[in-house]
């Protein structure tokens, strides 16, 4: 039976976040036919919407606002709420990124569903939609049906593939007003002052170069950002270099920073404690870089160097760099 699926868009700068797409993509895929509606939200959502339209949309609704331009649970609660009023969805799906992880537990517990959160696949089996969401920090995955009402997934970024775009694909345009009253806003965001405010985003980076306690020292992680900038990925890190002081905390991946999925992932310098491949391990090619052998990490590699990573990095560099 087809099915009326609504996308909830991510948009992070004024610009649509690759998992959106992916988000399309598992919707034509559900869809059976039914019709494809994406919302995107904010004062240049109008311009948001081609794109949106070229990787599967049939529909874009449309709720401009400045108010809606930096991301509050209360505003976009409000503004998502009225267009799935409106849409009258059999599925909904957005990413399990910042703004999905806040505000799909909302809208589920106001609209007495379900949801379904952090899932790495989606298929169409018997007219059943059904979900692959990893366990135990990403052990073993396990396959999830909705049997009735309204589904309601988070998609995680990098599992689905978004379809190309077509451009002779357009999606029909509708504006949608929201009353949302001042008093409602509980936050305001004055301001936005990110740490990481430079680089590939590091959920959605298809190539991430990790570095550990092994990095020994903030400057440590020059030659890891070297190879990064020649491979356009981004720069991640272990729990251990972030507690040594050598990076950020943005950059943690693991059971409590981000988890990854990225084409390919190279840990230098990292021993592979659980709690850092419950964050990386689902990853499609793993390389490390070890002065041990007998690291755990080369137990989840598809690839392992066993040397000095402040030899092997800047190699990879100079031979990538010819490519
Ligand atoms: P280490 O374990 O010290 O390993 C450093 C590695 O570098 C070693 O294998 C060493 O052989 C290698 N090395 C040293 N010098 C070089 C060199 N020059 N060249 C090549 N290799 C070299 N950790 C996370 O990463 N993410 C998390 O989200 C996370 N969450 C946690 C949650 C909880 C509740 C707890 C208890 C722990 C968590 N941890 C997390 C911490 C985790 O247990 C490990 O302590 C941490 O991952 C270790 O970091 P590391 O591999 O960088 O350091």
């Amino acid at each position: 039976m087809s099915k009326n699926v609504l996308v909830l868009a991510d948009v992070r700068d004024g610009e649509l976040r690759n998992v959106s797409f992916e988000c399309l993509a598992a919707a034509r895929r559900v869809a059976d036919g039914g019709m494809v509606t994406a919302v995107v939200l904010g004062s240049k959502a109008a311009g948001l919407a081609e794109p949106l339209g070229h990787h599967g949309a049939d529909k874009v609704i449309v709720v401009p606002g400045e108010h809606l331009d930096q991301y509050t649970t209360d505003a976009y609660f409000q503004a998502y709420k009225k267009v799935i009023e409106t849409v009258n969805p059999d599925v909904i799906f957005t990413g399990h990124t910042a703004v999905g992880r806040d505000v799909s537990p909302r809208l589920a517990a106001r609209l007495q569903i379900g949801l379904v959160s952090d899932c790495t696949d989606v298929q169409l089996t018997d007219g059943k939609v059904v979900f692959t969401r990893p366990i135990y920090a990403g052990k073993a995955f396990v396959k999830k049906v909705v049997k009735e009402g309204l589904i309601f997934a988070t998609l995680r970024p990098n599992n689905i593939p978004a379809d190309e775009s077509d451009t002779s694909r357009s999606a029909e345009v509708e504006e949608l007003h929201v009353e949302i009253p001042a008093d409602s806003l509980r936050t305001l965001v004055k301001d936005v002052v990110r740490k990481t405010a430079e680089g590939v985003d590091l959920s959605e980076a298809r190539v991430i170069i990790s570095g550990g306690r092994g990095v020994k020292s903030e400057d440590g992680f020059k030659p890891l950002q070297e190879l990064a900038n020649v491979l356009g990925g981004a720069v991640g890190a272990s729990r251990g270099a972030c507690d040594a002081g050598y990076c950020d905390y943005a950059l943690q991946i693991g059971q409590t920073g981000k988890v990854v999925t990225p084409d390919l992932y190279i840990a230098c310098g990292i021993s592979g404690a659980i709690q850092h491949l419950a964050g990386m391990s689902n990853s499609k090619v793993i390389v490390a870089i070890n002065k041990d052998p007998e690291a755990n990490i080369f137990t989840v590699a598809d690839y392992g160097i066993v040397g000095d990573l402040f030899d092997v990095v800047p190699l990879l560099t100079e031979e990538f760099k010819k490519v």
